[in-house]
């Protein structure tokens, strides 16, 4: 499986949240850097596409899915590396994933999921200086589920509505830590 969540794709100019929030003055990330998982936050929960904000950790829909559904589970702090995280943020990192699990079950009915973290460019890591784990769910032959081509003016639709519904549903996940 690739890295999905970078750059590059051929509708990254049409819709991109956060540079447009940028370019309006909203959101402008503290630090020297414009990495979209630090801008993300500072944005609404519609507009940054994100799902649930826990104390040190937020669920957030990939712009680049590789699946339907297919959500970050991101630490706030701009850390590159797993052994860069403290145990609080190991612990809700690894509930969020169990959440995220449940959630996108209940919602879509995944037959399966790829969870995991590409460390490092050369592992394949789109945005590598922030880390981020990958929840993607799957289906018995969801090979071609989503293709890119062909989608640059329903995708933005189609990630508004997952956002609701994913959201909505971890709101009411009894056991997560973040709703
Ligand atoms: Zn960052």
């Amino acid at each position: 499986m690739t890295d999905v969540d970078g750059p590059g794709k051929p509708f990254e100019h049409l819709w991109t949240p956060y540079r447009m929030a940028y370019i309006q003055g909203e959101g402008k990330p503290t630090g020297a850097h414009d990495c979209p998982f630090c801008v993300i936050p500072t944005l609404g929960d519609e507009e940054g596409l994100i799902v649930a904000r826990g104390d040190v950790v937020f669920a957030v829909l990939n712009l680049y899915p590789y699946n339907a559904g297919h959500l970050m589970l991101v630490p706030y702090r701009h850390v590159p590396d797993y052994t860069d995280l403290s145990a609080a943020e190991v612990a809700e990192l690894g509930a969020f994933t169990q959440t995220a699990m449940r959630v996108v079950r209940s919602v879509s009915g995944a037959h399966g999921f790829n969870i995991g973290m590409n460390q490092g460019s050369v592992a394949g890591a789109g945005i590598a200086d922030h880390l981020h784990q990958h929840a993607v769910p799957r289906w018995g032959g969801d090979t071609n589920f989503m293709p890119v081509i062909g989608l640059t003016r329903v995708l933005p639709q189609v990630l508004g509505e997952t956002r609701k519904l994913l959201a909505e549903a971890w709101a009411t996940d009894s056991t997560s830590l973040g709703a």
